[in-house]
C-alpha cells in the first residue's frame, strides 16, 4: 500500500506561516509602490505649486513696480500741479495789486478832480484870491458854538465835521471855545476892511486882510473866541481857550495860520485854517508853520485833506 506520507502539523504550520509571510511581504510591496507613487504626484504638485508661487510673485512684484513708478508719476503731476496752482495763485495776487493800484490811482485822481486845490493855496499879503472865488457848498456851525453876534456862521460844509469834532471836545474838556467868524465872501471882507480902515486907519492892514487876500473868502479858516472874550480878540491870546488849541487843534486838521512873528502877517492868535488832518499832524510834529512850507509840498496834500 501506497503510504500517502502524511505531513506532520508542523510542516502545514511552517506552510501557513510562509504562505502568510509572502502575502505581507506582497501587500507591503503593494503599499510601498502606493505609497511612492502618491508622493511622487504631492512632490509634482508642490512643485507646480512654487511655480505658480514664483510666477505669482515675479507678477505681483513687476505689478508692485509699476504701481509704484504710476504713484512716482502721479506724485510728479500732482507737484507739477501744485506749482502751477502757487504759479496762478501769485499770478491772481498781482492781478489783485495791479487792480488795487489801479484803484487807489483812481481814487487818487478823483480825489484830485474833485478837490479843489485853492484850499490848500497860501493866502496873505503876497498871495491873492480871486474875487469871484466860492466855496462849493457852506452850512452853518451849531448854534451853541457860535458868537451871538446878530449873525450866524458859515464855513466849508465838507470841513464842518472836524470844526464840529473840534469845538465838541473842547467841550467835553470844559473849553470855553466857540466861533466868532467863518466865512467871508469878497465883498464881506472888504466892508469889513472899510470899517477897520475908517476906525484905524492905515493901521488896519495889519489886522484885516485886503480884499482877495483873505483865507476866510476859502471858507475853510475861522475865527474862534470864547463867551467871555467875545469880539475883544486881543484878550484870545493868554486865555485856555487858545492853550487848549495849541495842543489839540492839529488834530481835527486845524492850524494857526499866522503864528507869533511869522514874515507873512500879523499875529492872529485867533485865525485857525483848515489845511486836514494829515498835514496839520506833520506841521505839529515838525512844528513848522503852514506858510513856511514850499506850495509844492503842500500840494502833495491836497488828496488827503478831508481822510
Ligand atoms: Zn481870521
Amino acid at each position: 500500500m501506497n503510504d500517502t506520507p502524511k505531513h506532520s502539523l508542523a510542516f502545514w504550520i511552517v506552510f501557513i506561516l510562509i504562505l502568510l509571510l509572502v502575502a505581507g511581504f506582497i501587500m507591503q510591496a503593494y503599499f510601498m509602490f502606493t505609497l511612492s507613487q502618491k508622493l511622487n504626484i504631492v512632490s509634482q504638485n508642490n512643485a507646480s505649486t512654487t511655480n505658480a508661487f514664483t510666477t505669482f510673485s515675479s507678477t505681483t512684484l513687476s505689478r508692485f513696480e509699476e504701481n509704484e513708478k504710476k504713484f512716482v508719476q502721479f506724485s510728479d503731476m500732482l507737484y507739477e500741479e501744485q506749482q502751477v496752482t502757487v504759479a496762478l495763485t501769485d499770478a491772481v495776487d498781482k492781478f489783485k495789486r495791479q487792480v488795487g493800484k489801479l484803484t487807489g490811482t483812481v481814487d487818487t485822481l478823483e480825489k484830485l478832480t474833485t478837490t479843489d486845490p485853492e484850499l490848500l493855496q497860501k493866502y496873505s499879503r503876497i498871495y491873492f484870491l480871486n474875487e469871484h472865488y466860492k466855496p462849493a457848498d457852506l452850512s452853518f456851525i451849531e448854534e451853541k458854538f457860535d458868537y451871538v453876534n446878530g449873525k450866524e456862521v458859515t464855513i466849508s460844509s465838507e470841513v464842518l465835521p472836524f470844526l464840529s469834532d473840534l469845538l465838541e471836545e473842547a467841550e467835553d474838556d470844559g473849553v470855553d471855545l466857540i466861533v466868532l467868524s467863518g466865512y467871508r465872501s469878497f465883498t464881506e471882507q472888504g466892508t469889513l476892511k472899510n470899517v477897520y480902515t475908517t476906525n484905524y486907519g492905515v493901521g488896519a492892514n495889519r489886522f484885516s486882510a485886503d480884499q482877495g487876500y483873505s483865507e476866510h473868502q476859502l471858507g475853510t479858516a475861522v475865527d474862534f473866541t470864547s463867551t467871555t472874550i467875545g469880539e475883544n480878540l486881543s484878550a484870545f491870546e493868554s486865555s485856555e481857550a487858545h492853550t487848549w488849541l495849541l495842543q489839540n487843534a492839529h488834530k481835527y486838521g486845524f492850524v494857526m495860520s499866522y503864528p507869533e512873528n511869522n514874515e507873512f502877517y500879523v499875529y492872529e492868535p485867533w485865525h485857525w485854517r483848515f489845511v486836514g488832518k494829515k498835514l496839520a499832524r506833520y506841521l505839529d510834529r515838525e512844528a513848522k508853520n503852514f506858510y513856511d512850507i514850499e506850495q509844492r509840498d503842500i500840494d502833495t496834500y491836497i488828496t488827503s485833506l478831508f481822510d
